[in-house]
């Protein structure tokens, strides 16, 4: 890692902190059954915080939630109602309730649902979704025509997919682009600092552009979230992370960008850990190549944490079995030994298919060629 400049040297190991501690992924609950045999594909949602696996679940969202995935609407709307009326829960649950009623065949409460999410929501990847599904409930009006067979398959929540498998959405390439654009937030410089720039801005919204449209509808559909910070002290004012203090000598004001828990989070400049000033904000292919990175890791837990597969592994180990010598410690950071290689080189490689190009881009392409292939694989490039 002595091969590193300090900076990437701090993103990386940031990196494999914050995704070490990230709780496991839901599952995502996308419906199980259709009403509509003209739509192949069923409405999903985003990933629930509150049930990841093993959690014990004692909201009345978390408990909605729980139903939806096992396929039991009824409770599901149940759980639902309740959450919104003594949770305040958002516009998750109104989704959940609308597709509980979508599943169940129960076509006017459902169309009535989704309304009151567009009305409620405006603006949100929310109500964005509510519009699809409407326009499949919906054809007439929406001038989406499809077959008369509609009426006669409100009914087949049982032709369910029980691999659990993620069903495609069907929401248009442009609809999920503005969708993930909505998920972005930009903090606040909580010390009076430099507020996020609108370059800086700009360098996110040019990633968004060179994600490929299959791999933004993975992040959209696990409902990866974006921030951009002025420095990861405005974001994390009480220095949160502590768990990273001592590691190299990092502490989030040195560290550029990390992934924690479903949301990307990018800092603008990296404040230097002996004298407290703020560096100057990072160029913009070094904001890109760090966005790209953490998107790397948002993939790998939007697919399960696959770098951590046997499959993964076997390419892995193929590949790193025939890095030279002389070329290994340059490399060294994507050679850790444990699950951190892997991670860190899935998150790397990934972000060279999408358009990293920053450092170390050509000498990964050519010593892990199965690896990318299997990435590649993976996210359907
Ligand atoms: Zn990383």
């Amino acid at each position: 890692m002595k091969n590193l400049s300090p900076t990437s040297n701090l993103l990386l190991n940031w990196c494999v902190i914050l995704i070490c501690t990230a709780p496991a992924q839901a599952a995502d609950p996308a419906l199980k059954g259709n009403v509509s045999s003209t739509s192949k594909t069923a409405p999903s949602l985003p990933a629930s915080k509150n049930a990841a696996a093993g959690a014990i679940v004692t909201s009345a969202y978390g408990q909605g939630v729980h139903a939806y995935q096992a396929a039991r609407y009824n409770e599901a709307v149940a759980y639902m109602y309740d959450a919104i009326m003594k949770e305040k829960a958002g516009a998750n649950a109104w989704l959940y309730m609308g597709n509980s009623y979508y599943a169940m065949g129960q076509k006017k409460r459902a169309i009535e649902t989704y309304q009151s999410i567009k009305t409620r929501f405006p603006g949100t990847p929310q109500a964005i979704a509510a519009a699809q599904y409407l326009q499949r409930l919906n054809p007439v009006s929406t001038a989406a025509k499809t077959d008369a067979t509609e009426t006669g398959a409100t009914e087949t929540a049982e032709g369910k997919d029980e691999s659990g498998e993620k069903k495609a959405a069907t929401m248009s390439p442009a609809a999920v682009l503005a969708g993930l654009r909505q998920r972005m937030k930009i903090i606040r410089p909580a010390y009076g600092r430099t507020e996020v720039t609108k370059r800086t801005i700009a360098a996110v919204d040019a990633c968004f552009d060179k994600i490929p449209p299959q791999v933004r509808e993975i992040l959209y559909k696990n409902d990866i979230k974006f921030e951009i910070t002025p420095t990861m002290i405005d974001k994390y004012p009480e220095g949160a992370y502590q768990e990273v203090a001592g590691y190299e000598g990092g502490t989030s004001k040195s560290c550029p960008g990390l992934f924690d828990n479903g949301t990307i989070v990018l800092s603008q400049a990296t404040i230097n850990e002996s004298t407290d000033e703020v560096n100057k904000p990072r160029k913009v292919d070094d904001l890109e190549g760090t966005f790209l990175h953490e998107t790397g890791h948002a993939l790998d837990h939007c697919l399960d944490w696959y770098s951590r597969s046997k499959e993964f592994r076997h390419n892995y180990y193929l590949d790193i079995a025939r890095v030279p010598d002389d070329v290994a410690p340059r490399i060294s950071y994507f050679l850790q030994k444990s699950d951190a290689g892997q991670i860190e080189s899935c998150a790397e490689l990934t972000s060279i298919l999408l358009g990293n190009n920053r450092g170390k881009d050509a000498e990964l392409t050519i010593y892990f060629p199965n690896t990318l292939s299997f990435i590649r694989k993976k996210l359907g490039l």
